[in-house]
C-alpha cells in the first residue's frame, strides 16, 4: 500500500485518503487530479473500505475510462471488472439494457449517433411536411438535445411563441418515432435512465445502496442532467446513498455549447455540504515558461474560482511563436520543426498538433503525408462512421431490430436492388397509416414494389436464420457477403479501401469479444444468458426479481447488441493506428486530459481561435480563452504557437489577424521565430479594423509588411498592376512561395481578392 501512496505530495495524499464524505478537488491543469482520483479508488479497495462493486467512476471519454482501468489493474492485484468505470453514456447504456423492461425499451434498442439522429429528424420533418428552411433539421436537433440535457420532456416545456410551439411539437413526434423504432439518442440514454431511477423506487434504492463511492473526473463539464443524475444516485437528500468525490478545474470548462454548466461546481459544494475542498497547486506536467503562459493568459478571465499553479521543473525553453504567410507555409514549418524534434530523439507519439476546428487538419495532414511522417488524426471520420462501415452496421442492426427505420432506409436499396423512391413513398405511407415500422409495413405494399421489398425482408430473415447459432465474427462475415456489400465495392474503382475497412469489421468483432469477456464461440444473437451475479437481487415494483446491471456485459446483452452499442458509443478510433509511433493530431477539445512532450497550437488567428462564433455568445471569448488554456497546458517540455496571414478554409481564402491571445501572453516566455509586428502598429491597425470590416487596402498593407522580400525573388512585385483574362485588372497584394510554387494574392476590385498560382495563371503586367 505504501507503494500506492508514496508517489503523492501532501495535498494529493490528503485528497486520496479523505474519509467517506463528499469532496471537491479543485485544481489546475496537470496538478494530478486524475491521478488522485485513480489512486483513491485503488486505496479504498485495497484498504477494504469498499468492494470493487461499490465503486462508480465517471470519466469524460471512453479512452480515459480504459486508461483508468489499465492503471487500476496495475495497482491492484484483483479483478477490476466489478467496478463501474465509464462515461455517463456508457454507464446508462448498461443500466438501460439490464432494466430495459422497466425503462420501456426493447432489450435490443439501438443507439443513434449524432449523424443518425440528424437523418431521423430530417425524415420526421419530411413526413410531417415541415418547411426545413424555417425549421432547419440541425436547429431542431439542438433544440431537442438542449431540452433533454436539462432533463425536460416536450410536455414540460412551456413554449413562448408559435415557432417554439412547433419545435416542442416536433420534439414530441421525434420521441414517439424513436420509441416506435426502438432507438435512443445520446441525450436520451441519460434522460431515460434518470427517469427510470426517479420512477422506480426499488431500483433506485438498490443502486444508491450499492454505489458507496461515486467519483467524477472533469466535473466542470457536467451538464444539468448529469448533475441531477449524480445527485439521484448519491441519494442526495435521503439517508441512503454513497459519497461523491469530484475533481475538476473551472478554467477548463469548455463544453458550455453542449450544455455543460460550470455552476455545478459551486452547486455541488453547497448542496453536498462539502467540507473537504482541496486545492492542488503543484503542477507536475509543464515547464515554467509554459505554465507562466497558461497562468497569465487565464488571468484575463473574470469569472474564476481562483487558484494558482507552480512548478519545480524550472523555466525550460521559451514558447516558440511563428508567423506564416499562409496555411501552407505554416504546415511546412510544422514539418520542419517536427523533423528537428524527431532528429533530436523525440518519439513521434509525443508530438501533438492541435487545432481549433477539424477543417484545419487537412493541409497539415497533407504536409505530413508528403514528408513521409506517420500521423494519426483523432476524431476525424471515425471508423464506425465511414459510409461503408455504417452500411454494414445497418444490416447488423436489422438482424437485431428490424424496426429501426433509419437502418432500414440506409440499406433497403443499397447495394441497389431496384427499390425506387416511389416504392419507398408507398411503404412510408403504409407505415404512417398503421403507425408501424417500415419493415412491418412491407406486407401492405402490393405490386412490383411489394415484390422487391419482400425480397429485401427475405434477405434479412434468411441471414438471421442462417446465423442463429453463429458467433459474432462469423455473423459479420456472412452479413458482409449476403448483403452483397463486398461484391458491390469490388466493382467500384476506389473500392479496395472500403473492402479493407469492411473486412476489418470481422477482426473488430473478434477483438471486441475478448475485451468484453464474451466467449469467442458464444452465439451472437442470444440474449442475457448466463446470469453470473455478484450483486444483490433486486425486486422491482411488480414484485419480480431482476438482475443487477453488474459487469460483465455478457449477462445483459447479446454479443451482437453489445457490439452495436460499442459501434455507436466508442470513438471507434483505430487503436492500432493510435498506438503506433505517429504524430498525434486532434482538436483542442479532444486533447482534454492528455499530455505530450511537444505540442503545436496552430491557426492562432482572430476568427479561428478565438472562434468567430464566440463573439456572438455570452461568455464566448472567456470560453475560448479556457480552451486556449487547455491547449497550452497539454505541453510538458516544448510548446509552439503559430498563425497564418491567409488561410483557405471551406473553399475560401481568409485574411487573418493574429489572435488576441498573443497580446495576453507574457513576452518574456515567448520566443518569436519571425519578427514580431510592432505592437503599436498592430494596435492601431486592430482598432481601425475593428471599426471597419476588412477591405482590400488594409489587407494589402498587412500583407506587404511581411512579404516584400519574397516578392522580389519571383520577378513580380507588390503593387504591380496586372491583367487577367477572366478577372480583369488587378493589383498584386502579396506573393508567397518561390519558383513553381509561387502564388500571388491579387485584388481584382469588383471581381474580388484571388490567390493565383503564378506558374499557371496567365497574368500580364500593365
Ligand atoms: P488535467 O487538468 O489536464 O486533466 P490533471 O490534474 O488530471 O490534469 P494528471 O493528468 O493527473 O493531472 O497529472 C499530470 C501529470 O503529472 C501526469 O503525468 C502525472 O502522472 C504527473 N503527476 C501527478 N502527480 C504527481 C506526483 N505527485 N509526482 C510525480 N508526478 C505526478
Ligand atoms: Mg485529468
Amino acid at each position: 500500500m505504501q507503494n500506492l501512496l508514496h508517489n503523492l505530495n501532501e495535498e494529493q495524499l490528503a485528497a486520496v485518503t479523505l474519509p467517506a464524505q463528499s469532496a471537491l478537488i479543485l485544481a489546475g491543469a496537470g496538478s494530478g487530479k486524475t491521478r488522485v482520483l485513480t489512486t483513491r479508488i485503488a486505496w479504498l479497495v485495497q484498504t477494504g473500505q469498499v468492494s470493487p462493486s461499490g465503486i462508480l467512476a465517471v470519466t469524460f471519454t471512453n479512452k480515459a475510462a480504459k486508461e483508468m482501468l489499465t492503471r487500476l489493474s496495475a495497482m491492484l492485484p484483483i479483478n477490476t471488472r466489478g467496478m463501474w468505470i465509464g462515461t455517463f453514456h456508457g454507464l446508462c447504456n448498461r443500466l438501460l439494457r439490464t432494466h430495459h423492461r422497466d425503462a420501456a425499451l426493447p432489450q435490443t434498442f439501438q443507439i443513434l449517433d449524432s449523424q443518425d439522429q440528424l437523418s431521423a429528424i430530417k425524415r420526421l420533418l419530411k413526413a410531417n411536411n415541415v418547411d426545413d428552411e424555417k425549421f432547419p433539421p440541425k436547429e431542431i436537433m439542438y433544440f431537442i438535445n438542449g431540452a433533454k440535457d436539462q432533463g425536460l420532456r416536450a410536455d414540460k416545456i412551456d413554449p413562448y411563441n408559435a415557432d417554439e410551439r412547433k419545435k416542442v411539437e416536433l420534439y414530441q413526434l421525434y420521441d414517439d418515432q424513436c420509441q416506435r423504432e426502438g432507438v435512443v439518442d445520446f441525450a436520451e440514454l441519460l434522460l431515460r435512465t434518470y427517469e427510470l431511477l426517479v420512477r422506480n423506487q426499488p431500483l433506485r434504492e438498490h443502486y444508491q445502496q450499492r454505489f458507496q463511492h461515486i467519483l467524477v473526473d472533469e466535473f466542470q463539464d457536467t451538464n444539468d442532467l448529469q448533475y441531477k443524475w449524480l445527485k439521484l444516485l448519491a441519494g442526495h437528500g435521503t439517508q441512503r446513498g454513497g459519497v461523491v468525490f469530484a475533481v475538476g478545474d473551472d478554467d477548463q470548462s469548455i463544453y458550455a455549447f453542449r450544455g455543460a454548466n460550470v455552476g455545478n461546481m459551486s452547486a455541488f459544494e453547497r448542496e453536498f455540504n462539502v467540507k473537504n475542498l482541496i486545492k492542488l497547486e503543484q503542477n507536475y506536467r509543464s515547464h515554467g515558461h509554459i505554465l507562466d503562459a497558461a497562468n497569465i493568459l487565464i488571468a484575463n478571465n473574470s469569472k474564476r474560482l481562483g487558484k494558482n499553479l507552480r512548478t519545480d521543473a524550472g523555466h525550460g525553453e521559451q514558447v516558440r511563436v511563428y508567423e506564416a504567410n499562409s496555411d501552407l507555409s505554416e504546415a511546412s514549418w510544422i514539418i520542419e520543426e517536427t523533423k528537428n524534434l524527431i532528429h533530436d530523439g523525440a518519439s513521434r507519439s509525443e508530438i501533438a498538433v492541435l487545432y481549433r476546428s477539424n477543417a484545419q487538419s487537412r493541409v497539415i495532414e497533407h504536409a505530413l503525408f508528403s514528408a513521409g511522417i506517420p500521423y494519426h488524426v483523432y476524431g476525424g471520420l471515425r471508423y464506425f462512421q465511414r459510409a461503408e462501415v455504417k452500411h454494414a452496421i445497418a444490416y447488423l442492426q436489422l438482424m437485431d431490430n428490424p424496426h429501426n427505420d433509419s437502418a432500414f432506409l440506409r440499406v433497403v436499396n443499397f447495394p441497389t436492388r431496384g427499390i425506387g423512391a416511389r416504392s419507398l413513398e408507398t411503404l412510408q405511407a403504409a407505415a404512417e397509416q398503421y403507425r408501424i415500422s417500415l419493415y412491418a409495413a412491407v406486407p401492405y405494399v402490393t405490386g412490383k414494389a411489394g415484390t422487391s421489398l419482400s425480397g429485401f425482408v427475405k434477405l434479412i430473415e434468411g441471414v438471421r436464420f442462417e446465423t442463429q447459432q453463429m458467433a459474432l465474427p462469423e455473423l459479420v462475415r456472412i452479413v458482409l457477403e449476403q448483403s452483397t456489400l463486398l461484391t458491390h465495392y469490388a466493382t467500384e474503382k476506389e473500392g479496395a479501401d472500403r473492402i479493407e475497412n469492411l473486412e476489418q469489421m470481422v477482426s473488430a468483432a473478434t477483438q471486441f469479444l475478448s475485451e468484453e469477456g464474451y466467449g469467442q464461440g458464444s452465439p451472437a444473437h442470444l440474449g442475457a444468458q448466463s446470469q453470473a451475479q455478484s450483486g444483490d437481487a433486486i425486486i422491482n415494483q411488480d414484485g419480480i426479481e431482476i438482475l443487477d446491471a453488474d459487469a460483465p456485459l455478457s449477462t445483459v446483452m447479446s454479443p451482437l447488441s453489445a457490439f452495436l452499442s460499442h459501434a455507436s458509443l466508442e470513438a471507434g478510433d483505430n487503436q492500432a493506428a493510435a498506438s503506433q509511433e505517429a504524430v498525434q493530431m486532434m482538436t483542442v477539445h479532444s486533447a482534454k486530459g492528455l499530455e505530450f512532450n511537444n505540442v503545436f497550437i496552430t491557426g492562432l488567428e482572430e476568427g479561428l481561435f478565438p472562434h468567430e462564433s464566440s463573439s456572438r455568445e455570452h461568455d464566448g471569448v472567456e470560453e475560448e480563452r479556457r480552451l486556449m488554456y487547455v491547449a497550452i497546458t497539454r505541453a510538458r517540455e516544448r510548446l509552439y504557437l503559430s498563425f497564418a496571414q491567409t488561410r483557405m478554409l471551406h473553399g475560401q481564402t481568409r485574411y487573418n489577424m493574429k489572435s488576441r491571445f498573443f497580446e495576453e501572453l507574457p513576452e518574456e516566455s515567448l520566443k518569436w521565430l519571425t519578427p514580431k509586428v510592432q505592437p503599436g502598429w498592430f494596435a492601431a491597425k486592430k482598432s481601425a479594423w475593428d471599426e471597419a470590416p476588412l477591405v482590400g487596402s488594409d489587407k494589402a498593407l498587412a500583407q506587404q509588411i511581411s512579404s516584400k522580400a519574397l516578392a522580389a525573388s519571383t520577378g513580380w512585385r507588390l503593387g504591380q498592376s496586372v491583367a487577367h483574362a477572366k478577372f480583369g485588372e488587378g493589383v498584386i497584394v502579396n506573393i508567397e512561395g518561390s519558383g513553381n510554387n509561387a502564388r500571388a494574392q491579387i485584388n481584382f476590385g469588383s471581381a474580388g481578392m484571388k490567390v493565383l498560382d503564378l506558374s499557371i495563371a496567365k497574368l500580364e503586367k500593365i
